[in-house]
C-alpha cells in the first residue's frame, strides 16, 4: 500500500488511544475512588503524549496529501489524521490547558450546584467555557456561524443550516404528533411498574439473555460491566465493552441501557477488521454511532414484535409482572410525557429537549445570548415546546454535565441519531418480520454494510449519500413514528 510508512508511524497514536481506552474503562468500572486523581493526571499526560505523536506525522501526511491514486481507504486515513492535526495546531496549547483547568474545576463546582439548584454558583465557569469556546470555534475557522466550527467537532460537515433544516421540519410535526399522542391516550403517560423494585441479580440475568437474543459475542469480542452512568467504549474492533446501571426500580431502564450500548458496541464490532489499528478504524461521527443505539434500542428495542418476543423471558423470571401482559409491557415501554429531564425523555418528546440546547448553544457562541439569561430562557423553552416548567434550575439548566466539560456542539447528534435511525428504519425491508422471527444477524448484516463496515473512510454526510442516497432527512423519523403512536 502506498501509505505504509504513515500507516505503520500511527500505530504508536493507536497504541495510546488503546491503553487510554482501558485506563478510562477501568476508572469507570473498578477504580477505587483515592486512585481517581493519579488516573487524572496519567490520563492528561497521556494526551499530550498522544498529541505529540499526532503531530510527528504532518511530514508524511502532507506527502500524501496531494497525491494520485490513492485508493478511498487511503484518502479517508488522511482526511480524519488532517482532521486531528487541525485541531491540535489551530488552537494555541495555551487555550486547550485552560480549558483542560476550567473544565476539571467546573466539573466539581457543577455537581455541587446542581445539588443546590444555584445556578450562580456554576455561572462564571460557564462564562469561562463559553468565552474559551469562542475562543476555539475562531481558531478552528469557519464559513458562516461559528457554531458550525464546534459542530464539525461531533459531526463532520455539519452546519448550522443543517441543523435548522432538522428542526424546522421536526418540531412543529412532533409537537402535532405529540398532541395527538397524548389527547388520544393509547400510549399511558404514567405506568404503575414504573414504582416497582426489582432484585438485582434477577435483572443481572434478564440483561445477560437480552445479549444473547441480539447475538453479542460475549467473552470472545465483548463484554458488559456495571457502572454510574451506562457507556460503550472501544479497546479494538475485537475488543468493545458496554456497561449498564441498575437503579432497582422500573426495570426497562437498565433494559433499554443494554440494548442501546450493545447498538453502540455493534457498530464498532462490524468495522471491517482491516481497519483495524488505522486512523479509520472507528466509529465515523457521534450521529451516526448514536443512530446505532437509537435503532436497537427504540425502532427495536421498543417495538411489539421485540416485546412479543422477550415477554415470556420477562414474565418467568419477574414475579410482579404476574398480573401484566404482554399490551401492559408494550405500553410501560412506550409511556409518553412531556417531562423535564432529557435523558428520561420518550421517542416523541425527546427531540425537543435538544432543540432546545441546540438554540441556547447557537446563541451564546454567536455571542448573542448572554449566560445570564440562560435559566429563564431554558424554563421558556420548556414551557414553549413541552408545556412543563421546571421547579428549579436541577431540574432545567444545570440538569446535564456537558457544558461543564466543554462539550459545545456534541447535543446535536443526539437528535441526528434519530433522525438517521428513521432513515435505516425507511430502508431495511421487512425490519418488523425480520425481529418477530429473531432473524437479527440479518439486521445486523444490513447495518453492517451501509454503515459499519466503512469506519470512518468517508465523511459521514457522503456515508449517507452512498448508503441511503439521502443527507439528515427527517422525514423518515416522522413518518415512523406517526406509524406507530398514531397509525
Ligand atoms: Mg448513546
Amino acid at each position: 500500500m502506498k501509505i505504509d510508512d504513515l500507516l505503520k508511524e500511527y500505530r504508536s497514536v493507536w497504541a495510546i488511544d488503546h491503553a487510554r481506552s482501558l485506563l478510562e474503562w477501568d476508572l469507570e468500572v473498578n477504580m477505587p475512588v483515592e486512585g481517581a486523581s493519579p488516573r487524572g493526571e496519567a490520563l492528561a499526560q497521556l494526551t499530550l503524549v498522544r498529541r505529540e505523536h499526532l503531530l510527528r506525522l504532518r511530514d508524511l501526511v502532507s506527502k500524501y496529501e496531494d497525491a494520485k491514486d490513492l485508493t478511498e481507504f487511503e484518502r479517508g486515513v488522511i482526511r480524519v489524521l488532517k482532521r486531528e492535526m487541525k485541531y491540535y495546531t489551530s488552537i494555541p496549547p495555551e487555550i486547550l490547558e485552560e480549558l483542560d483547568r476550567t473544565t476539571t474545576k467546573a466539573a466539581v463546582v457543577w455537581r455541587e450546584a446542581k445539588k443546590e439548584a444555584n445556578f450562580e454558583k456554576f455561572k462564571p465557569y460557564l462564562s469561562k467555557i463559553v468565552e474559551l469556546e469562542r475562543v476555539i470555534a475562531d481558531k478552528l475557522g469557519y464559513e458562516g456561524h461559528p457554531y458550525n466550527a464546534l459542530l464539525d467537532l461531533y459531526e463532520e460537515g455539519f452546519t448550522v443550516n443543517d441543523a435548522d433544516n432538522v428542526f424546522n421540519t421536526l418540531l412543529p410535526n412532533l409537537k402535532s404528533i405529540l398532541e395527538k399522542v397524548l389527547s388520544e391516550g393509547r400510549y399511558p403517560s404514567k405506568h404503575p411498574l414504573e414504582d416497582v423494585p426489582y432484585d438485582v441479580n434477577v435483572m443481572k440475568s434478564i440483561n445477560e439473555e437480552l445479549l444473547k437474543i441480539l447475538e453479542m459475542p460475549v467473552g470472545s469480542r465483548f463484554r458488559m460491566d456495571v457502572s454510574a452512568h451506562p457507556f460503550t467504549i472501544s479497546m479494538a474492533i475485537n475488543d468493545v465493552r458496554i456497561t449498564t446501571r441498575y437503579e432497582g426500580k422500573d426495570f426497562r431502564s437498565t433494559m433499554f441501557s443494554v440494548i442501546h450500548e450493545s447498538g453502540h458496541a455493534m457498530y464498532e464490532l462490524m468495522i471491517d477488521p482491516s481497519l483495524e489499528m488505522t486512523p479509520v478504524g472507528r466509529g465515523v461521527s457521534m450521529g451516526v454511532h448514536e443512530s446505532q443505539s437509537r435503532f436497537w434500542e427504540n425502532i427495536i428495542g421498543r417495538s411489539r414484535e421485540f416485546v412479543h418476543l422477550i415477554y415470556p423471558l420477562l414474565k418467568e423470571r419477574l414475579p410482579f409482572l404476574r398480573d401484566y401482559g404482554e399490551e401492559d409491557i408494550y405500553r410501560y415501554f412506550n409511556i409518553v410525557r412531556p417531562s423535564l429531564i432529557r435523558v428520561d425523555a420518550d421517542e416523541v418528546t425527546y427531540n425537543f429537549h435538544i432543540a432546545l440546547r441546540y438554540e441556547i448553544e447557537k446563541g451564546v457562541i454567536a455571542g448573542k445570548l448572554d449566560v445570564s439569561d440562560l435559566p429563564s430562557l431554558w424554563n421558556d423553552f420548556m414551557d414553549k415546546y413541552l408545556g412543563v416548567r421546571p421547579r428549579n434550575d436541577a431540574e432545567g439548566v444545570l440538569q446535564d454535565i456537558h457544558w461543564s466539560q466543554g462539550s459545545f456542539g456534541y447535543f446535536p447528534t443526539y437528535t441526528l441519531g434519530n433522525v438517521i435511525a428513521g432513515m435505516i428504519y425507511a430502508k431495511l425491508p421487512g425490519l418488523r418480520d425480520k425481529v418477530a422471527n429473531r432473524m437479527f444477524n440479518e439486521i445486523k448484516e444490513f447495518l453492517r454494510d451501509r454503515i459499519c463496515k466503512y469506519g470512518a473512510i468517508y465523511p459521514p454526510k457522503e456515508l449517507l449519500m452512498r448508503s441511503f442516497n439521502d443527507t439528515y432527512n427527517p422525514t423518515h423519523l416522522l413518518n415512523y413514528l406517526r406509524e406507530k403512536y398514531l397509525g
